[in-house]
């Protein structure tokens, strides 16, 4: 889909690991249907994921008792949150898609655990569980449509040519990424059934 905008969340340690390579076929793949493709590489920036005083610029309204969430919305609202912030938001607004290529949390994300596991009657339980918080609580409470997640199991244990397999099946899907309906994201989707 050419013209979209795109932007990958990446975060790992090393370019050269599983999900290093889950993010280059992301990349090259949709920059290869013309997308603009933008990665916020946040080991690489150094990316502060704390959320502290320090993300607002300028005095703060009660600094004797301070709230994150009051003074955070107040600065937003001034501009007055440190330009780090501000970038990531940018970002964020103009993406036409956002991927998570996270360890830890969704849309893309990989495993310890095998998919059996992952199962209801497993000892993780349904990975939908787990997906929960991160994709309604976080990201449709934010006003994200969500997709299906993509989730390698296990690439640690997996043999290469698993590997190989689960980098495939993401790059053979992002090739029709932009046909695909959001998920329903509501309860049953994540406890049904
Ligand atoms: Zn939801």
């Amino acid at each position: 889909m050419a013209g979209k905008k795109v932007l990958i969340v990446y975060a790992h340690q090393e370019p050269r690991s599983f999900n290093g390579s889950l993010k280059k076929v992301a990349v090259d793949e949709l920059s290869a249907q013309g997308c603009t493709v933008t990665v916020s590489d946040l080991y690489a920036m150094d990316f502060e994921p704390r959320a502290t005083r320090k993300d607002i610029t300028g005095a703060v309204s009660n600094p004797k008792s301070f709230n994150y969430g009051v003074e955070a919305y107040e600065a937003f609202k001034k501009g007055a949150l440190t330009s780090d912030i501000i970038d990531e938001q940018k970002k964020v607004l103009e993406a036409d898609l956002v991927i998570f290529q996270n360890k830890l949390a969704l849309v893309s994300l990989t495993t310890g655990s095998t998919s059996e596991m992952y199962m209801k009657t497993g000892v993780s339980g349904d990975y939908r569980y787990f997906l929960w918080p991160l994709q309604h609580g976080t990201l449709h409470f934010c006003g994200f449509k969500v997709l299906a997640p993509q989730i390698s199991f296990a690439p640690e244990i997996a043999s290469e040519e698993e590997r190989k397999a689960m980098v495939a099946s993401w790059a053979q899907r992002l090739k029709t990424i932009w046909e695909e309906e959001p998920i329903d994201c509501t309860p049953p989707w994540y406890f049904g059934q």
